[in-house]
């Protein structure tokens, strides 16, 4: 276990005595759930050691990353069965609305928390506010990571280059961490403060959230659900999961990434559950490459360079070539509102955006040609990466992820993968054309089935 605690700031000195409670408190951040939580676990130990109640927070952001309405629903759905879940094991559960720093820091003063513990994040906006708390409310406060199967600090102590030099060491220490932890246990020492009920589609009408009028998603959220969708894809899908996953059209993906997004499913229960399942060979291999070491390789670029979401976090070699192929000419130049509405020369392309709008995802292949193309269409790789941002965090359900931010410097600026034939604008950034795309696929057929009767209208966000 302690060796999943990514950083701990031993502030406060821990108060002694009992005499009136000093709960521990789990601040539920990254890790939707109860079960492989191992922030929780922690936090129930210490809060047993010192005799003290554990609570759980979650502090809900009334605006966050672009988030909309859809990404609010999946997150809060989830988060209302972490709470029943809770309530089984007698641990009072609190959603603290955060507008503000006193908001939160008014409710650990009210609770007398002695002890904070919190879910590892790879993410600035993250590790910032954790540094706020932790510097104005003067008590221990630890930083657990359960999003990595190996913790990110004990995969590596430096941003690595590429997928080769980071799995050789994940896979060394695999052993190590693929145990099923403890499940968290019935709260035996009674909380003595008020824990009021949530009324959830409330809290969720009370937010004035985006919402986008074309999305059509809406799947279900939580621990279940996501078990559910991992036991149909070990069931129906992983069998030709090497030899499809590049397809769009055959539904050979897992579908797991929103719930891993907002930790409803720990990749760490995933694998364990695959070592059950009798080995699939290369297919079981080829999915673990993805869930586990380009995953974690996500969160390794995202901790170790504060540069993930611009230009400055490109390797050398791809901040040259690009900078070299900045005035390259371009036949097609596309505004956000452009791309936006899917309203491009490519009803290949068009058909990616479509897909996004209504379904809150692209498939894994049509998001990398998604990726490329926004470089080649707009005026500067800096604007490439804004606008690509800004629509994966929009609209995608999985959205404001390392991956996402990994996904797309991989995609315009070379991030983990190496130099290839110089090309214009590209340089020597990786390209990708539909003649790649009708090698793999069915292009049309793709296409078609992201049109339908409901057209597209009006594509942009109504407030
Ligand atoms: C431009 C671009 C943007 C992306 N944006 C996101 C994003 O916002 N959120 C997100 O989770 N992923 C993102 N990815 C990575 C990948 O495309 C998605 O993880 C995948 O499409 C999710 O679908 P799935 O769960 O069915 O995938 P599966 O193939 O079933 O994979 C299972 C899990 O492995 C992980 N995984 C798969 N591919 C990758 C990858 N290339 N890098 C890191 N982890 C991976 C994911 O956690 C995924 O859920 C992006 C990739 C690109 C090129």
């Amino acid at each position: 276990m302690e060796s999943r605690i990514v950083k701990s700031y031993n502030i406060g000195s821990l108060s002694s005595g009992n005499s009136h409670q000093e709960p521990v408190l789990y601040w539920m951040s990254r890790e939707h759930r109860v079960h492989y939580n191992f922030g929780l676990l922690y936090a129930q130990k210490l809060a047993r050691k010192n005799k003290q109640p554990l609570v759980i927070c979650f502090t809900l952001f009334t605006d966050y990353l672009e988030a909309n309405c859809h990404h609010f629903q999946f997150m809060l759905e989830g988060l209302e069965e972490v709470q029943k879940e809770c309530e089984n094991l007698k641990i009072p559960f609190y959603i603290i609305k955060y507008r503000k720093e006193e908001d939160f820091l008014q409710f650990l003063n009210h609770y007398k928390i002695s002890q904070i513990v919190t879910d590892f994040d790879a993410l600035i906006e993250k590790r910032s506010l954790q540094k706020t708390i932790s510097s104005s409310y003067n008590k221990p406060f630890w930083v657990i990571d359960s999003r990595n199967i190996v913790p990110v600090h004990i995969a590596s102590s430096k941003q690595e280059y590429a997928a080769y030099t980071l799995r050789p060491k994940l896979h060394k220490k695999l052993d190590n961490f693929l145990v099923s932890p403890l499940e968290a246990d019935t709260q035996s020492i009674s909380f003595q403060g008020d824990c009021p009920s949530i009324n959830w589609s409330r809290l969720l009408n009370g937010l004035r959230l985006k919402k986008n009028p074309e999305y059509r998603g809406n799947p279900s959220a939580g621990n279940k659900v996501a078990k559910g969708v991992l036991e149909e894809f070990i069931s129906h899908s992983l069998s030709s999961y090497s030899e499809h996953s590049n397809n769009p059209n055959k539904k050979v993906l897992s579908g797991l990434s929103p719930y891993l997004h907002f930790g409803h499913i720990s990749s760490l229960e995933v694998l364990i559950k695959l070592e059950k399942v009798p080995k699939g060979g290369s297919n079981t291999e080829d999915f673990v490459e993805q869930i586990f070491v380009r995953r974690e390789l996500s969160d390794n670029y995202c901790y170790y360079n504060k540069n993930y979401k611009n230009f400055d976090g490109f390797p050398n070699w791809a901040k040259e070539t690009l900078n070299a192929h900045r005035k390259d000419s371009r036949e097609y130049l596309y505004s956000f509102e452009d791309l936006e509405e899917g309203k491009t020369h490519d009803p290949l392309w068009n058909a990616a955006q479509f897909e996004l709008l209504k379904k809150g995802s692209i498939h894994s292949y049509m998001r990398m040609y998604w990726c490329k193309k926004i470089l080649e269409w707009t005026p500067s790789p800096e604007i490439a990466m804004e606008y690509s941002v800004k629509l994966n965090d929009s609209y995608s359900l999985d959205g404001r992820d390392s991956n996402g931010y990994t996904g797309i410097a991989w995609s315009i600026g070379g991030v983990h993968d190496r130099a290839w034939k110089e090309r214009s604008i590209y340089g020597k950034v990786r390209y990708m054309n539909d003649r790649g795309a009708k090698r793999k696929f069915d292009v049309q057929k793709y296409i078609d089935s992201m049109k339908g009767e409901d057209i597209i209208e009006q594509r942009k966000m109504e407030f």
